[in-house]
């Protein structure tokens, strides 16, 4: 039992236990360093996501133990292996792309999609109770900075109780309504860097590509906001749309209405939900883009995942950045304690290492992300790649791993693409 009078102390406390957090908790547990975790939620819980695990994935979960990616996602009947990603332009065309680089040597799927339901919980079950003090239905209220330590004021959901944990350094991953970034006044919800979300599950959609490729369709009633379809286990999918907030506002789009809409209407797929049921409500929540740059660590807190705005600004996938993020954070915290170091100066590493990793690749897609607001450039986009090879083995090497997106940095690239 904890003894609530007095605040807790610890040096490293991790806020929010989803794929961020449990993924820095596990780091941090390999470098035998005790921690405490919190949720507000009980696990296993949901999260509205579309659920696709991408291959950026995979080195995160190899560097934690080369077994994971085995008994996580290839060896676990509530996974699917996707081979790819379809691309559907507002003409009706559409751009399959391979994950798989041609060079690559992996033996298995390289994407996975998996239920948030279940798939988080599988790396709930990872955490270490010999390091990770993991405290679920407990809620952080409020986090005030002190002079040498953050303390975080938590509500017991079960008792109703309220206690205070005090810490050297606060690793924030609650997620896109983070309480812990409030702390940084250039966070506040910027309607330009915003996605709405919205997603349902559906039995009986048809039309599948044979190798489970994931569908991102870039419909004309829904630009420049897009619509996908991930095909899930069990005959299962999971639909949805998103678009930038500030269309959201300034069309006063209904997202819920304008997907109904679309599978009800779309000449490219209505025929595919001719039999499909709704299983479940349509539930929406929002996506922190990473389009613009902001500060990630001070105040002795580092931010991860959603609550540090690392979203793809085009794909929407934000699961392995977030899980990127949980383990340099976990490296950072361990040199910080090892050093008695949390000034600003010295966490500020964390942000260099995570833009010098993703930032091209976030600009990257932030470009992309305006074709939408240009249909007929997308369709000659969508048009010129579907007849590239050069392009489809980028974009594959892109999903394929992290490391090999060396080519998308080349302005050449983009010249052979539009006129090679
Ligand atoms: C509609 C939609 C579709 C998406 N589709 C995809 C996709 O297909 N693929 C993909 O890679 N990404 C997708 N994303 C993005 C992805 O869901 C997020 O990027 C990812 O969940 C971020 O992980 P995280 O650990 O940072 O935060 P989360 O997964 O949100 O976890 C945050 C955790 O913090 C806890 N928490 C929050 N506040 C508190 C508090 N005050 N006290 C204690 N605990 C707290 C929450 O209970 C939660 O468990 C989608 C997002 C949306 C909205």
């Amino acid at each position: 039992m904890l003894n609530k009078t007095e605040p807790l102390k610890n040096n490293i406390t991790i806020v929010g236990a989803g794929p961020a957090g449990a993924t820095a908790s596990m780091f941090l547990s390999s470098f035998r360093i005790k921690h405490t975790l919190i949720d507000k939620a009980v696990f296993p819980r949901d999260k509205i996501c579309g659920d696709a695990l991408s291959g950026k994935v995979l080195p995160v979960l190899k560097k934690l133990n080369p077994d994971l990616i085995q008994q996580l996602l290839v060896q676990n009947e509530n996974c699917l292996g996707s081979n790819g990603i379809l691309f559907g332009a507002p003409n009706g065309k559409t751009l399959e792309v391979p994950f798989k680089a041609v060079n690559s040597t992996i033996n298995h799927s390289p994407g996975y999609v998996s239920k948030r339901m279940d798939f988080d919980y599988s790396l709930i079950k990872l955490l270490n109770p010999e390091y990770c003090n993991f405290l679920q239905n407990s809620e952080v209220k409020k986090i005030t900075k002190g002079e040498e330590d953050v303390t975080l004021n938590v509500l017991d959901l079960q008792s109703k109780e309220t206690y205070n944990i005090s810490s050297s350094l606060v690793i924030a991953c609650d997620g896109a309504h983070s309480i812990c970034n409030k702390l940084f006044p250039d966070h506040k919800l910027d309607a330009g860097h915003y996605c709405g979300g919205v997603r349902a599950y559906y039995s009986g959609v048809k039309g599948f590509h044979r190798e489970n490729f994931i569908e991102l369709h870039f419909l004309k009633e829904m630009l420049p906001g897009y619509f996908w379809i991930f095909p899930l286990p069990n005959g299962m999918a999971n639909v949805g749309a998103g678009m930038l907030t500030r269309t959201i506002s300034s069309k006063k789009v209904n997202l819920k209405e304008a997907m109904l809409f679309a599978i009800k209407n779309n000449p490219s797929i209505k025929d595919r939900f001719h039999d499909a049921k709704i299983v479940g409500n349509i539930d929406g929540w929002g996506l922190p883009l990473g389009s613009k740059k902001r500060k990630l660590s001070g105040n002795r807190i580092i931010l991860c995942g959603d609550a540090a705005s690392m979203i793809d600004p085009f794909s929407g996938e934000g699961i392995s950045n977030a899980m990127y993020c949980g383990m340099r954070a976990a490296e950072v915290a361990r040199d910080a304690i090892n050093s008695s170091n949390y000034a600003n100066d010295f966490l500020s590493g964390y942000d260099q290492f995570i833009y010098n990793r993703l930032w091209n690749e976030l600009k990257l897609s932030h470009t992309l992300q305006k074709l939408c607001n240009y249909p007929s450039l997308f369709n000659f986009v969508v048009n010129k790649a579907s007849k590239n090879e050069t392009f489809r083995q980028t974009i594959s090497c892109m999903f394929d791993d992290i490391d090999l997106r060396e080519r998308l940095r080349k302005p050449s690239f983009y010249f052979k693409m539009l006129f090679g």
